[in-house]
């Protein structure tokens, strides 16, 4: 029997927090990103920003010409990370078999759970029910027998949406789908295709994988070859470290620009490490995962005497990891950052912490544990921890 996969999306997720923590903003095009206009890159936006054709790794100035009345707003990590982690347990609770990609994104196992469950379309409707109804966020559900084609349908019907693709209908479904909606196929990916007269799925599905590996790469050709028949290129099933969390960011187009990929690696280092805290686990590894637009994909970590104790150390270590990778001229399509070897921060007792001069991060610690006892109490529509709500931003 096939297996039942679910991917799960939050929709949008920076801004549309934004935009359930002040309803002002509901309706209106909210692009989140660094703080200037002028230097900063968009993170995310809501929908109605995306319809002035407004993306994710975008300078802000190109999203401030394309969107005037854009709303622009720092990034909260700290926020996001908070309702993240309300929402990734309760899906945590559905099925022991849980992934985490990033903050808003899993996979869940639903294999053999439906004499417990029920039909998996209804499950996952009930499920984006009692999402919305807790938290007050859209999620997008893709339903599909491996972790590949699960992410692909979620994307299909977003937002707000909810599709299950049937084994029978693999190719069917891909045959329908835009050259560059096969996921994994960026710009530059698409163009080669082209030139090579490859302009849909059914024209790829008919190339030999040999040639795909000659014009590609071993990675990449192999890559093209098993996504175009839905077979699971195992992008997300690899067993993932030991005892580690990381997360990881797939970028719309290939980024080349050191500075863009530090400020994303800036995010992904707030979010493991806020993560960690809300665990209450502490590591002294730490990585990183960079994919270049070829599909060669490369880690590096490094191993400190003393336990990560802030997010801007956790940024400062992957950051000299990161260095020799962005210095390639490559294009990057994924980012990832990640601690391994985790352990139990009550294991550690402490001394370690008392041992550092670290304010910063002793502060964080602290409010780790304060919205640990927070977290509790579900969250208000309102939002608890908005005091550093920025008011000025939303003009
Ligand atoms: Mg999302």
């Amino acid at each position: 029997m096939s297996k039942v996969i679910f991917h799960v999306d939050l929709d949008a997720f920076y801004a549309s927090v934004e935009q359930l923590d002040n309803p002002e903003l509901r309706g209106k095009p909210v692009i989140v990103g660094g703080q200037s206009r002028e230097r900063g890159v968009v993170s995310a936006c809501s929908y109605e920003a995306r319809e002035f054709g407004v993306h994710s790794a975008m300078p802000s100035a190109r999203a401030a010409a394309l969107c005037p009345k854009g709303i622009f707003l720092p990034v909260r990590m700290q926020r996001y990370q908070a309702v993240s982690k309300v929402v990734m347990e309760l899906l945590s609770e559905q099925t022991p078999v849980f992934h985490q990609v990033s903050v808003d994104e899993a996979f869940l196992d639903m294999s053999g759970t439906q004499r417990l469950v029920g039909e998996p379309l209804e499950f996952a409707q009930s499920l984006k029910s009692r999402v919305q109804e807790r938290i007050g966020l859209n999620i997008s559900i893709g339903i599909a027998e491996n972790y590949y084609l699960a992410k692909l349908c979620s994307d299909y019907k977003k937002p707000n949406g909810l599709f299950r693709l049937d084994s029978d209908q693999v190719e069917e479904f891909l045959d329908q789908l835009p050259l560059e909606k096969l996921w994994g196929i960026g710009k530059k990916s698409k163009e080669l295709l082209n030139t090579l007269n490859i302009h849909s799925v059914s024209d790829l599905r008919r190339v030999a994988q040999e040639y795909l590996e000659s014009r590609f790469g071993k990675a990449g050709g192999s890559f093209l070859y098993r996504a175009c028949r839905g077979i699971d290129p195992g992008i997300w099933t690899r067993k993932p470290k030991s005892r580690s969390m990381s997360s990881e960011r797939t970028f719309p187009e290939d980024i080349n620009n050191p500075e863009i990929l530090e400020r994303f690696l800036l995010e992904l280092s707030e979010e493991v490490f806020f993560r960690l805290l809300d665990n209450e686990l502490v590591s002294n590894t730490v990585f990183i995962k960079v994919r270049y637009h070829d599909f060669s994909t490369h880690t590096a970590q490094t191993t400190l005497n003393h336990p990560v104790h802030s997010s801007k150390e956790l940024f400062e270590y992957a950051k000299k990891l990161l260095e020799k990778y962005t210095h390639t001229g490559l294009s990057v399509r994924l980012l990832g950052c990640g601690c391994s070897n985790l352990y139990s921060l009550r294991e550690e007792a402490g001394d370690l912490f008392e041992e550092s001069e670290n304010k910063r991060g002793k502060v964080e610690q602290a409010i780790g544990k304060l919205r640990k006892k927070y977290h509790s109490i579900p969250i208000e529509r309102a939002g608890f921890l908005n005091t550093d709500y920025d008011k000025k931003n939303t003009d």
